[in-house]
């Protein structure tokens, strides 16, 4: 009989994770031992006995047959919050296609073996007063060193201490005295940078729920004690989802077991942060992609102590090891941030679900615009559907209209401002209200539009934007369809086409111009840069010192100004004309969350959406807010040509420095899965270039296989990652799956 062979680490924590060691598994342990378990080896010359974590099962031994020891024992119990994650990135590797030890890499923190080194602060203590008298007495009694600490303290209350030892010459003797003496404070970077320190739990009273929040917080509660489905709580922006949220935590909290709330980086400001901080205190910690990795490590370590009963944070916090976990909320859970860029691809969503069912948690996701996945499983019973339908106080939602601008062209506005949406601003300056305009750059690419009759070029097999090369050729890129430039619009005859090319920048130039009296504020990607520089225009607008924020998506992720009365969609359709079956869902989801940024309080809102495709059916329900109109035409369309989640999608990215090669190995793959098509009954799209082909001097090409049943285009993907191993010609092309 043949062997079972395991590969163990030892340390988890630790950097080579890549170390792993393999020994056998005897018999009597076969059915004890899994992907994940804690064992007990012997390990070393001297046959230590210590514990390791199985990472990956197999039946080909790497070393000497006679020379590989045998697992000694299973650890009875072995649930570590260790052994979770581990299998989680068993079925992430899976799931995804990557190897164990980058699947390993994402669920697990990392310890970095030089710690990077904290920076630490001086801050001064004293106030002004006492501080100068205190300088008179250094000054007297000769203690220059002291004295010229806390003149530059007087300067500059808060400097970092390596400023303070080059600029004052400081030692740390001086320091030390002078912190006995309550002159000053050492502060290290952590506790200053974290989101929120000096909060305090503030005795605020829990908010008494409104019939309808109340509704569904019960009903939620009920779905965990039945059939514990992921639930889905759809509730249009203002009706309380946040309270929602919190309720539920307090339940789990009780219980003694702790939750993980995902916020996509963007929407995750100190306003949104800090009711967190108010209801539950220090229980709660912050992740963001500004921490070092140390630090994300110092946190994860708090909350795998029990130190923290609460995380929040982006993607990265789904995997916060708690002993305990009994919730995993999803906000915004439609957000494309909650799907990883790097390998492996995995999904928030979907893996916060498996993780959920591994410890036995609940999974609650909220969105005013689902995703057409979550939507979609929710009417196959997949998920538990929860509705919000009302603001609280009845806060009414902004009156909502289009502007066409094909008319204003023809009328003879050649500018990016709109007719009525000019008048509008200028009403919003005479009343003293605020106004955002927003500029919708999402899926921006080099696509050709009409802007006479906002014609634009799509693909005569899929449906999807043609995109322009540098050549001006257009090209498909999902099937490869290429036809010449063009100069005049094939609908019209208009000279008028081309690609939009405006940014915020020329926005606010023509605003300026035109509203010569408004203080106008930008941001985009260029303002905002810097650690504060995004939160500063942000709190500033929010003082009121500005009448008009211009800005691209940034400006319409969950902010509240309530003195904004107007909200102006320049280029609504840019989102809409992006070449990816997704356009219509970003368009619509996009223009809701800029619509809900008008009118949060008493004051009534408006908004005005340029379009060149008012007719469009996203921009239409948009209007009217009806997602559920949305949906349905979504969703057909989606059925129709075969999109997600109608039916399942996987590309394959190959990337490689020889186009030849590239296109041969690609080729090959396409043949290759024709010839297994029968029996997966998948259909193959391809090989085409992808829209930004040469990235870093490296060919890209995608290959779309499309099948109705997902597990099977996971058990055809490992047969394919088979191929690609056994295949020499493989070698110099990268390939990376993608689901979806
Ligand atoms: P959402 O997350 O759905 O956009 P929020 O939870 O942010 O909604 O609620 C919107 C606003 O209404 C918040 O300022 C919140 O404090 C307030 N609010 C909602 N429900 C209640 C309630 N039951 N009692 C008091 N204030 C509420
Ligand atoms: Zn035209
Ligand atoms: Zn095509």
């Amino acid at each position: 009989m043949s062997s079972i062979y395991a590969d163990i680490i030892i340390d988890i924590s630790h950097e080579k994770l890549d170390r792993t060691f393999q020994y056998i598994v005897p018999e009597s342990l076969l059915e004890k031992v899994s992907i994940g378990t804690q064992v007990q080896i012997p390990f070393g010359n001297a046959n230590r006995n210590i514990t390791g974590y199985v990472i990956g099962l197999g039946s080909k031994a790497r070393y000497e047959v006679g020379k590989i020891k045998a697992i000694q024992d299973v650890v009875p119990m072995s649930v570590s919050a260790e052994s979770r994650m581990i299998s989680l990135a068993g079925w992430i590797r899976k799931t995804y296609g990557s190897t164990m030890i980058q699947a390993l890499k994402t669920v697990m923190p990392v310890k970095q073996k030089l710690r990077e080194k904290e920076e630490r602060y001086l801050v001064l203590q004293l106030e002004e007063d006492a501080a100068r008298e205190k300088l008179a007495y250094y000054q007297q009694k000769h203690q220059t060193a002291r004295a010229r600490l806390l003149e530059g303290l007087l300067e500059k209350p808060r400097i970092t201490a390596q400023e303070a030892a080059k600029l004052f010459r400081t030692t740390a003797e001086v320091v030390k005295s002078m912190q006995e003496q309550g002159v000053l404070k050492v502060e290290s970077e952590r506790v200053y940078r974290g989101l929120i320190q000096d909060q305090e739990k503030e005795s605020v009273e829990a908010a008494v729920l409104t019939p309808e929040q109340n509704q569904v917080l019960e009903a939620i509660c009920q779905e965990w004690e039945q059939q514990n489905r992921p639930c889905l709580i759809q509730g249009v922006t203002g009706s309380g989802k946040t309270l929602v949220y919190m309720e539920l935590m307090e339940r789990i909290l009780k219980e003694g077991r702790q939750a993980i709330l995902l916020i996509p980086e963007i929407a995750l400001t100190y306003q949104n942060v800090q009711r967190f901080f108010q209801r539950f205190g220090d229980v709660v910690t912050v992740l963001n992609s500004r921490m070092s990795q140390a630090e994300r490590f110092d946190q994860m370590e708090r909350a795998r102590k029990g130190e923290v009963q609460i995380v929040i944070g982006p993607r990265s916090a789904l995997f916060t090891p708690f002993p305990n976990l009994g919730l995993i909320l999803i906000d915004e859970e439609h957000e494309t941030s909650y799907k990883s860029e790097g390998t492996p691809r995995y999904h928030a969503r979907e893996t916060a679900i498996e993780r959920a069912r591994l410890e036995g948690a609940h999974v609650v996701l909220g969105s005013a615009t689902p995703s057409m996945e979550a939507s979609y499983a929710c009417r196959r019973g997949r998920y538990a559907l929860f509705l919000l339908q009302n603001r609280y106080q009845d806060a009414v939602l902004p009156q909502v209209y289009a502007v066409d601008m094909r008319e204003e062209l023809k009328s003879g506005n050649r500018s990016i401002l709109s007719r009525p949406l000019a008048e509008a601003i200028q009403k919003r300056l005479e009343r003293g209200e605020q106004s955002m305009l927003f500029l919708n750059r999402r899926g921006y690419a080099g696509f050709i539009t009409c802007r006479s009759c906002g014609y634009v070029v799509k693909c005569p097999h899929c449906d999807v934007s043609l995109t322009m090369h540098s050549d001006g050729r257009l090209n498909c890129h999902y099937c490869g369809y290429q036809t010449e430039a063009l100069t005049t619009c094939p609908s019209c005859g208009s000279p008028y086409i081309g690609g939009f090319r405006a940014g915020t920048q020329q926005i606010e130039q023509v605003v300026k111009k035109q509203f010569p009296e408004a203080q106008v504020l930008r941001m985009d990607l260029d303002t905002a840069r810097g650690k504060t520089g995004s939160s500063d225009i942000l709190q500033s607008f929010a003082r009121r010192e500005a009448d008009i924020l211009i800005g691209t998506q940034m400006i319409v992720k969950g902010h509240d100004f309530p003195y904004v009365t107007l909200m102006g969609v320049l280029a609504a359709d840019l989102s809409l004309l992006a070449s990816d079956y997704h356009a219509a869902e970003r368009t619509y989801q996009l223009l809701v969350q800029a619509v809900g940024r008008a009118g949060r309080s008493s004051l009534a809102g408006e908004a005005v959406i340029q379009t060149y495709h008012p007719e469009h059916y996203s921009i239409q329900a948009a209007i009217r807010q009806d997602y559920d109109a949305f949906y349905e035409e979504e969703i057909s369309y989606r059925m129709l040509l075969g999109y997600p989640p109608a039916v399942n999608l996987m590309a394959i990215h190959g990337a490689c420095q020889s186009e030849e090669i590239l296109a041969s190995a690609m080729e090959y793959l396409k043949r290759y899965l024709l010839r297994v098509k029968k029996e997966f009954k998948t259909q193959v799209i391809g090989p085409a270039g992808e829209s930004v082909s040469k990235i870093n001097d490296l060919y890209r090409y995608v290959l779309y296989v499309r099948q109705g049943e997902s597990e099977d285009l996971c058990v055809l993907r490992e047969k394919l990652e088979r191929y690609i191993e056994i295949n020499k010609g493989f070698d110099p092309v990268y390939i990376q799956f993608d689901y979806n």
